[in-house]
């Protein structure tokens, strides 16, 4: 599967339960977006990499949603004290472990996926192994109007943890884009794939960031196996998160057909085969048959762990029915 941090890693939860029950030979690889990472205090910090880390090793703060569950914050005090990390980003302790874990890593030369497969070495995350979608830096910037005319950027973060994405974004960057590339993990997971699905996650900072990455989208479009989506908009909304904020920056309507046809069908120049929408967009269903994409319509709504296996089980069936159609 292909998935951001927090609706990839509600969706890979269930995902892990569905395979467990029903489809005991099989393992998920999953393909990471890397371009909220950033440096912050010397640190590389990855935000999606590891919300999935922490949610598959059980590690992850339920309560709060993101970071380490039992966390403190005697590090992050004394180190916005000497201004080195900003009041609007705080790295707990026990997540500054990783942080560090992973930048020494990286600084004696290993690549991000090296780094990843050593992380994820310390926990049984239950037959899931996690790629970075790439191991090239390609940060995400954000293009806004200065209030002295003109526009200038932020790095990703800052716009959607300090600002919560309420400044309008004319427009996103990812630097580095044009010599990045797929990493092998990612590659080779995709190539071996009985199934791909493009988790709920956000379609323009997740999504469009992997598949943007050049190479990405043809290596997607090679596969065999079906590629089935499952839409992160319901009724109009972007349920736990501001995607709507995201989509509106690209022209896109913050709607469940929009985003089948912002990916497009795999019959055109697109990348889906299938893609699942909530009950409440049954409507979108025909129209988006009609363009060449099977649709169907189930409850989207990951409430609990059995709510998201049943999502997670209706992706498999949908691109499993493909298989055996073809
Ligand atoms: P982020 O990297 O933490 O922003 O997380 P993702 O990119 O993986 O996904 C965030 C998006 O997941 C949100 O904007 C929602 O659109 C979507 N999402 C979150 N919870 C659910 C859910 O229960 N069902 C569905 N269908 N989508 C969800
Ligand atoms: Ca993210």
């Amino acid at each position: 599967m292909l998935a951001g941090g927090v609706g990839g890693a509600r969706f890979v939860r269930g995902l892990r339960e569905a395979v467990r029950w029903w489809h005991p030979d099989a393992a998920i690889d999953v393909v990471v977006n890397t371009g909220d990472d950033w440096w912050l205090g010397g640190l590389r910090i990855t935000p999606d990499l590891d919300s999935l880390l922490y949610t598959l090793a059980g590690q992850n703060d339920e309560q709060r949603g993101w970071g380490r569950v039992g966390e403190s914050e005697r590090v992050a005090a004394e180190l916005q004290a000497y201004g080195v990390t900003p009041e609007w980003f705080t790295l707990g302790d026990l997540d500054l472990g990783t942080h560090i874990a992973r930048t020494a890593w990286l600084r004696s030369g290993a690549s991000l996926s090296e780094v990843v497969a050593r992380l994820q070495q310390r926990w049984d995350l239950g037959g899931v192994r996690l790629h970075p979608a790439t191991d090239d830096e390609v940060d995400t910037h954000v293009w806004v109007a200065s209030d002295a005319g003109g526009e200038h950027d932020l790095h990703f973060q800052e716009w959607w943890t300090r600002y919560r994405a309420q400044l309008p974004a004319l427009r996103f960057e990812q630097r580095g884009l044009a010599a990045a590339r797929p990493s092998a993990g990612a590659l080779a997971a995709l190539e071996a794939a009985d199934v791909v699905i493009i988790a709920p996650s956000n379609p323009v900072v997740s999504i469009g960031t992997i598949v943007s990455i050049p190479g990405m989208r043809d290596a997607l479009r090679a596969v065999t196996a079906p590629i089935v989506g499952v839409s992160p908009i319901i009724a109009g909304a972007a349920v736990r998160g501001m995607a709507d904020a995201c989509l509106a920056a690209i022209g896109v309507a913050t709607d469940a057909g929009a985003v089948a046809r912002l990916y497009g069908p795999r019959s055109g120049v697109g990348l889906l085969d299938a893609w699942l929408v909530d009950e409440a967009d049954a409507g979108v269903v025909d129209g988006l048959r009609a363009d060449g994409i099977a649709t169907d319509a189930v409850p989207l709504w990951m409430r609990d762990l059995d709510s998201a296996a049943a999502l997670a089980e209706a992706a498999l069936q949908a691109g499993l029915a493909r298989r055996s159609a073809s």
